[in-house]
């Protein structure tokens, strides 16, 4: 891995993060996330963002994915400034533009696989085919299960496939496999991977596990809500290759 030396200057930004500050108040207490926060994020790359508990990962990757507005600066995305944005446009951003992947999967308990996967593309643009998106994750035998029948592998697999159904241009992912074992967990990888490299999604990849950072394009590493590093992998590695 080599150390970012120039800023990238030919590579356009489907997100950008300029000087953002996130100010969270609680009564007499505010907590102070992010200050003058700026980060470009590339159209097709595959991004991640590594970094303790607590240093404001999920705070970055909400306010990308308009969950969440800064309290100050501005996040564009392709140029348009979702700052300003009324609830009606960013949800339609979200519906039209991002998926979500979860570290406890966030499926509906009382629809079968396939019908979680199908309420993602029913309210998309242009959605992919819903039983060539069960096979990409290896679950065509399972898409009549309910999530309680599915192994937290299984499920987390329904919760990649009802993200990439909606064909979204942004993949954001907040340690997708936080709650897996060793190989379940590469699975997983393989297949966001995959929806990067294939589908040509731009992904942004939450870990706090630095051996599976080594599978993206960049690595932002976080401490307290600043960029403590920035590192391009010229290489990035298989996630089959990933040890820890
Ligand atoms: P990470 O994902 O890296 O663990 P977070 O972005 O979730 O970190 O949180 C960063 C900091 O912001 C933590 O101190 C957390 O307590 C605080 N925080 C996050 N969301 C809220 C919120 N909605 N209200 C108050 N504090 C929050
Ligand atoms: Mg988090």
């Amino acid at each position: 891995m080599t150390t970012e030396s120039a800023p990238t200057t030919d590579r356009s930004a489907i997100v950008r993060l300029d000087h953002v500050g996130r100010v969270f108040t609680m009564g007499e207490v505010k907590v102070e996330v992010l200050r003058d926060f700026s980060l470009d994020i590339y159209e097709g790359e595959f991004l991640a963002i590594v970094g303790p508990s607590g240093s404001g990962k999920s705070t970055i990757l909400n306010l990308v994915g308009g969950l969440d507005q800064p309290t100050s600066g501005e996040v564009l995305f392709r140029g348009e400034d979702l700052t300003s944005a009324s609830n009606r446009r960013l949800t339609a951003y979200r519906r039209d533009h991002v998926g979500f992947v979860f570290q406890f999967y966030n499926l509906a308990p009382n629809l079968t696989a396939r019908e979680n996967v199908l309420t993602a593309t029913e309210i998309a643009r242009d959605p992919a085919d819903v039983d060539e998106v069960l096979e990409m994750v290896g679950l065509t035998e399972r898409a009549d299960h309910f999530p309680a029948q599915l192994s937290g592998g299984e499920q987390q697999r329904v919760a990649i496939a009802r993200a990439v159904a909606k064909n979204p241009d942004l993949l954001l992912c907040d340690e997708p496999t936080g709650a897996l074992d060793y190989t379940t967990g590469i699975k997983a990888l393989r297949l966001l991977v995959d929806v990067n490299r294939r589908l040509g999604a731009t992904i942004v990849l939450i870990t706090h596990n630095s051996a599976i950072a080594e599978t993206a394009d960049r690595v932002v590493h976080l401490r307290s809500g600043q960029i403590s590093d920035l590192v391009i992998n010229p290489h990035p590695i298989a996630p089959e290759e990933v040890t820890w």
